[in-house]
């Protein structure tokens, strides 16, 4: 099914996805056009599958959903993104939610930089 075809790409990726990068991925096992998979996509985001996050760049990238959040270490150079668990901010929040009164319930943060191999070549 290409449903599960779509989804395995993104299982096996190491990083999250574009549309168009799971098309071309996709593509080249079975039949199927663009439209389809944007609309498997949002199928996928519907059940809670996958999860769909729109970065600083506007473009919507898709990963595995998983009860854990990760930010994105994000190479200016290559455009790579690199997961890291590591994150402080929902004890800030937390606080500001105390002060405030806000009920604070996602946050978005992204680095930006260099990655390792962008630094290795460029010596
Ligand atoms: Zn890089
Ligand atoms: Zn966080």
């Amino acid at each position: 099914m290409k449903k599960d075809y779509i989804y395995n790409v993104i299982k096996n990726s190491q990083t999250s996805l574009t549309a168009e990068d799971i098309y071309n991925n996709v593509s080249q096992n079975i039949d199927v056009n663009l439209s389809t998979v944007y609309r498997t996509l949002n199928n996928l985001v519907n059940k809670n599958l996958v999860n769909k996050v729109v970065r600083q760049d506007k473009i919507a990238y898709y990963e595995l959903a998983q009860d854990t959040h990760k930010h994105y270490l994000i190479c200016d150079k290559c455009n790579c993104a690199f997961p890291t668990q590591m994150c402080t901010i929902d004890k800030i929040a937390n606080k500001i939610k105390k002060e405030t009164g806000f009920n604070i319930t996602s946050h978005t943060l992204e680095f930006h930089g260099i990655c390792q191999n962008c630094l290795k070549n460029a010596k």
